[in-house]
């Protein structure tokens, strides 16, 4: 099991196809799998979603954090490359 700190979502990173998961009580995940992550919220640590598998949660997957408002997703594939380079390790 790990704990993944999940990424904010910002303006012009979110593609079309993709949907918003928003969490309405902040102590129930939106999500529950039988995968080996947890996903808690970047901004305030919040459970999103458990037991998950990486490849379940995509830049397709956005989570609306019912605590503090913050829209997070896993993954921020769909950045431009000139941004997406910068922010690579
Ligand atoms: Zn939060």
């Amino acid at each position: 099991m790990a704990t993944v700190t999940m990424k904010q979502v910002r303006p012009g990173e979110v593609p079309k196809d993709g949907g918003t998961a928003v969490q309405e009580d902040p102590g129930r995940p939106v999500f529950r799998g039988n995968g080996p992550n947890d996903y808690v919220c970047v901004e305030c640590g919040n459970v999103l979603a458990v037991s998950m598998h990486p490849d379940q949660m995509t830049f397709r997957v956005r989570v609306k954090c019912a605590v503090c408002r913050t829209i997070n997703v896993a993954e921020n594939d769909d950045r431009p490359p000139e941004q997406r380079r910068r922010r690579r390790i």
